[in-house]
């Protein structure tokens, strides 16, 4: 399958591993938008938000009790924000679902 995520999980392109289990991998964004800007993904390709359902949910659960261990990690104390972008609209640009994590600093107030 051609997909970024996919490749990065596998070890075909190279990332800034933060975090892996065997759910989950965690990663630094190429392009960072904050000084902490992780991006956390499951091991098993789902494209997006809308491709969720009973037989893959618990990749997102999993998903969800990582993040607070990375943000302790990576010292994000004060807090943080976490986005999924889903779709056209929601201007996703990889669809191998993922959640950035934001932080390090005090962030925008506005969502859109
Ligand atoms: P989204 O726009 O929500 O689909 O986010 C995709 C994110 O992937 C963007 O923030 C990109 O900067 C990031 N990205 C693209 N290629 C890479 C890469 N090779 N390593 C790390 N992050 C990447
Ligand atoms: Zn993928």
């Amino acid at each position: 399958m051609d997909c970024l995520f996919c490749k990065i999980i596998a070890g075909e392109i190279p990332s800034a591993k933060v975090y892996e289990d065997e759910w989950v991998y965690a990663f630094r964004d190429i392009a960072p938008m904050a000084p902490v800007h992780v991006l956390v993904v499951p091991k098993e390709h789902i494209c997006c938000a809308d491709g969720i359902n009973a037989e893959n949910s618990h990749n997102v659960a999993r998903i969800f009790e990582a993040i607070p261990k990375i943000a302790a990690a990576e010292g994000l104390t004060n807090g943080y924000r976490i986005i999924n972008n889903c779709g056209e609209d929601g201007c996703q640009t990889v669809k191998h679902l993922h959640f950035h994590i934001l932080g390090g600093k005090k962030l925008p107030d506005q969502m859109a």
